[in-house]
């Protein structure tokens, strides 16, 4: 199943090593950094294809019926996951009920439908058109569906809201969970170099004719290699995928300077405004988020206190932090142990959508809370200020190019 020159170029170092057959359950990794390559599964189309079907019925259950239903003083209040995002809407926070629409709703839901579309032709083996263009986009997609993110969100919802009342959790909710499970085994059973082989390719139009000034470029996303003449590679197209081909990410360093620097900016005013407004029986609390693991914590769920404290304030400050290290270790070409420099950007990359808990949590008390004057809950500025930091920073660790911090070394020993 190797590419036709049996080369693989490492997208976390840049490397271009030789691709050996894995067999099921095993995967290769990268000789240089340790990056894995890919993994093997075996009937990794049809069984990736039987969870995606299972997946979409379970989204359409969690996004049909009840999520949970909260009761406080005799008056009582259910939501639908809809709810939530809907209420942000209302209130006039448009902007972060895109961002909690988008990806406890939409994102899912066009990533599982788009990968019917993709599993269905390769089964059957046909090639549509869209076919590779489709799957890249996917790819990109996938991060921002964050499933298991809102669960986590809802289970804090739960515990804060299980201080003021009685909240029983509906069938919309089992339905999420079994989602969370059904499409991470479907991601994980995925091979997607049999996706990617299913594509045939126009005929070599370039690489052969003894044309010797060629560059080997490496697709970023499907890893077609294609051989292009000399600085004919920042304007083609892979034949396979049809992304842009480039030797590195365009101005990787400028965009995410600016995107971590406009982050940093408004991470002071997400940490500094409430982003929940709890009011109960006419007494009104405003909540920043360290205020919020602050009353966690002094209530004894130091457990959730901590989570909401590292998803919320910690994983921000890591990825603002660590993304400026690497820029500034890249730009002063550092030779400073680059695994370790490799690990950090697979770490930042990792965590990143975890700081959505907190945006997840806020629609669903803004969603249910909503008792008059017994009980209200609003969100606050910071929500929309700390939304946007985790869009940014989410944006940011994307725009680097982990392969830089190798460039400087290869440079280096000449
Ligand atoms: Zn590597
Ligand atoms: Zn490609």
């Amino acid at each position: 199943m190797a590419t036709a020159t049996g080369q693989i170029e490492c997208e976390g170092c840049g490397l271009l090593q030789g691709a050996p057959a894995v067999g099921p359950g095993e995967s290769a990794h990268c000789g240089r950094c340790n990056q894995r390559l890919y993994h093997g599964v075996a009937n990794s189309i049809d069984r990736a294809l039987a969870l995606t079907i299972a997946a979409l019925i379970l989204l359409a259950i969690a996004n049909t019926f009840l999520f949970m239903v909260f009761e406080f003083k005799g008056r009582s209040e259910a939501n639908r996951i809809l709810t939530g995002v809907v209420g942000l809407w209302r209130l006039g926070y448009t902007p972060l009920s895109l961002l909690v629409g988008f990806a406890s709703i939409f994102a899912p839901a066009f990533y599982l439908s788009g990968m019917l579309l993709v599993l269905v032709p390769v089964k059957l083996g046909r090639s549509p058109g869209y076919l590779g263009p489709l799957f890249r986009w996917l790819g990109a997609l996938r991060p921002w569906s964050m499933l298991e993110v809102y669960l986590l969100g809802a289970f804090v919802a739960i515990v804060k809201l299980g201080q003021l009342a009685s909240i029983e959790l509906d069938l919309a909710f089992y339905a999420f969970a079994g989602l969370i499970l059904v499409s991470t085994a479907s991601y994980a059973s995925l091979d997607a170099r049999q996706v990617w082989s299913a594509i045939p390719l126009p005929r070599s139009p370039s690489g052969g004719g003894g044309a010797r000034a060629s560059d080997a470029v490496a697709c970023s996303t499907c890893g077609l290699l294609s051989h292009l003449p000399h600085g004919a590679a920042e304007s083609a197209r892979c034949p396979r995928c049809q992304g842009r081909l480039h030797g590195r990410k365009p101005h990787s360093l400028q965009r995410t300077w600016a995107l971590v620097i406009a982050a940093s900016v408004l991470y002071i005013p997400a940490n500094y405004y409430p982003v929940l407004i709890i009011e109960v029986l006419g007494k009104k609390e405003p909540n920043t988020i360290l205020g919020g693991v602050e009353e966690l914590i002094s209530s004894g769920m130091w457990e959730i206190g901590t989570l909401v404290f590292i998803a919320s304030i910690a994983v921000p400050m890591l990825k603002l932090v660590g993304l400026s290290l690497l820029m500034i270790s890249v730009h002063w070409r550092w030779n400073w142990r680059p695994h370790d420099r490799a690990v950090l950007y697979r770490v930042i990359e990792y965590i990143g959508r975890w700081s959505m808990i907190d945006m997840f949590m806020t629609s669903i008390l803004v969603a249910l809370v909503q008792l008059g004057a017994l009980a209200t809950i609003d969100p606050g500025v910071g929500a929309t200020c700390f939304g946007a930091v985790v869009v940014l920073t989410m944006f940011a660790a994307s725009g680097f190019d982990p392969r830089l911090v190798w460039d400087a070394l290869e440079e280096s020993d000449g």
